[in-house]
């Protein structure tokens, strides 16, 4: 029995299920892989040289902006069948998702107990004493610079709430 079968089998099943999904999931629906979103504006910055603590000290307003452009680019994309088929296979029993992707494509399809791994793009929180904060809505154009909000309760600022 192959991979896909047994996926279909236990997507199938009545018993509490366990999915763990990646990147590829998240491509399906458009969604750019952490390599692909360097493109236009951002192709000349390495990802992974933009998403480390290191960065954020160093250049804040350019990680935020990268990071909100995701935002944008994941707001944008649409869960497709895969998505959706995990939570259908909910039902009525136990499922939960397991994920690797910082989007929120496995809610928006219904699934409800997701766990995120890395965090979430929409879960913004202050880069010195954690607190939560809501922003605005991502910018709907790339943007090289974006200042990061400030924290109410001690004046830090916004990070995205990933790892
Ligand atoms: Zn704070």
């Amino acid at each position: 029995m192959n991979d896909t079968s047994k996926a279909r089998l236990a997507l199938a099943g009545d018993g509490p299920l366990v999915v763990l999904t990646g990147a590829v999931m998240s491509a399906e629906s458009g969604v750019p892989t952490f390599r692909d979103a360097q493109t236009g504006l951002w192709a000349r910055h390495d990802p992974a040289a933009l998403a480390t603590p290191e960065a954020w000290d160093r250049d804040r307003d350019a990680v935020w902006a990268w990071y909100r452009w995701r935002e944008h680019l994941v707001g944008s994309a649409e869960p497709n069948a895969g998505h959706l088929a995990i939570a259908r296979a909910a039902g009525g029993r136990r499922v939960t998702v397991v994920t690797q992707n910082v989007d929120d494509l496995h809610e928006r399809a219904g699934s409800s107990d997701v766990l995120h791994l890395h965090g979430s793009l929409f879960a913004h929180r202050c880069d010195t004493c954690e607190t939560a904060i809501e922003v605005g809505p991502a910018p709907t154009v790339p943007v090289d610079r974006l200042a990061p909000p400030s924290c109410s309760r001690c004046g830090g600022r916004a990070r995205p709430g990933v790892v």
